[in-house]
């Protein structure tokens, strides 16, 4: 756990915080706070998305906030649901999802708690559940991934149909020269990627390469990029909230962090237009983590280390998800019996191969997603497990059509 998050844990109530913190979170599950009021999606990317004003519940023993903005931002929670599908239809694998179901003339939990619960203490709970999921989930890519990248997902009705970046750099700070701008690096909600990349901080906000640009790329304007430098004199413009301040890198950690404040009429006011805009952010971020995190895309990140236990390790299937065969690397630091073991998610053997004593070395198996009969099983989730002597390892794999 971050030492920034600690400070935050200790303002919660003992009760709940137990409760969400001794679970453990299944991606693709759906786990809630009290009453519903926030729900979180864990995910095993190392990609988050938060919704903080798109819910629709006003329960009456939440009174209404008498101050600070309380305009819904419709369709942004219908907006995330899409993002998260479209994420899981190309990769087969999760983002993380953290929604405030509660409209937000009760909770505003994209501000500080004093404006955003006004005092009252279940808009408190549910203020601190939405944050502690969020952290949850940064503490889950840190682990995984070792960082990642949090998007919050708006709505604005802002004259200029194009999306608003937000880095935690205002108007006029975009309006500066490039090598001005490269001062700016440590006061954004990208500090962390702009400390391990080899591009200036500028061309990471407004070059060939930035989010802005390769929004620009599929069809969506966008600012700041490499064609939009800065909003323009006089343009409204968001430049992110107490989320992407929270928890970005601006105060440290791994966790990069933007706000996206989209328009409404072509991307989140239809069903259809949601998903090409889903679609959309999730190509972006494709190619965002190949430039930016030198991975193979969001769906591959860095390759697991192989786990070392007893003489042996197995390492994660590739590729994973697959959809006609994968392989299964293991090594030996001793002569073994070995034997792989391949069971569905029902604990049901669909096939088990007997290697034999193997001598020192690495080994591959390729499972091309047949069981014992040499029939094709169905998609799904199944697991191999290595069995070498008395030890055993177990990884899971995804069979994708
Ligand atoms: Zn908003």
């Amino acid at each position: 756990m971050k030492t920034k998050h600690l400070k935050v844990f200790i303002l919660l109530s003992i009760a709940f915080t137990s409760v969400i913190l001794a679970q453990t979170y299944e991606p693709g599950l759906v786990y809630y706070g009290r009453n519903n009021y926030v729900e979180y999606y864990p995910g095993d990317l190392a990609l988050v998305f938060t919704a903080p004003h798109g819910g629709s519940l006003t329960p009456s023993e939440i009174p209404d906030r008498t101050y600070g903005t309380t305009v819904t931002d419709l369709y942004t929670k219908e907006t995330t649901i899409s993002i998260r599908d479209a994420v899981f239809e190309a990769t087969g694998k999760y983002p993380h999802i953290i929604i405030s179901n509660l409209k937000r003339i009760k909770l505003d939990p994209n501000r500080e708690i004093v404006e955003g619960a006004q005092g009252n203490q279940w808009a408190e709970q549910a203020w601190n559940e939405y944050h502690t999921f969020i952290e949850i989930a940064e503490d889950s890519m840190e682990a995984q991934y070792g960082k990642g990248f949090l998007v919050d997902i708006h709505g604005h009705g802002h004259t200029i149909q194009r999306l608003e970046l937000g880095y935690l750099l205002s108007s006029s700070t975009l309006m500066r020269t490039d090598s001005e701008l490269n001062t700016y690096a440590s006061t954004s909600s990208i500090r962390a990627l702009a400390e391990q990349s080899d591009l200036s901080f500028s061309d990471l906000v407004r070059g060939a390469n930035s989010l802005g640009a390769l929004f620009e790329d599929q069809g969506i304007s966008a600012v700041p990029s490499l064609f939009q430098p800065d909003p323009g004199e006089g343009n409204l413009y968001f430049s992110g909230g107490y989320t992407t301040s929270r928890h970005g890198s601006s105060g440290g950690g791994n966790i990069n962090a933007v706000q996206i404040e989209a328009y409404r009429v072509g991307l989140r006011d239809t069903d259809a237009n949601r998903q090409n805009y889903a679609e959309a952010i999730t190509d972006v971020f494709d190619e965002y983590f190949r430039v930016h995190y030198d991975w193979d895309g969001i769906v591959t990140g860095v390759q697991p280390e192989p786990l070392v236990i007893e003489g042996f390790y197995l390492a994660q299937n590739f590729p994973n998800p697959f959809n006609s065969s994968t392989t299964i690397h293991y090594g030996l630091s001793q002569k073994s019996a070995v034997s792989i073991i391949i069971y569905d998610v029902l604990g049901n053997t669909v096939k088990t191969i007997d290697a034999g004593a193997k001598h020192v070395g690495t080994y591959e198996y390729t499972w091309n997603g047949t069981n014992v009969s040499g029939n094709p099983v169905s998609t799904g989730v199944y697991f191999a497990r290595l069995q070498v002597g008395e030890y055993n390892q177990t990884i899971k794999m995804l069979y994708l059509k």
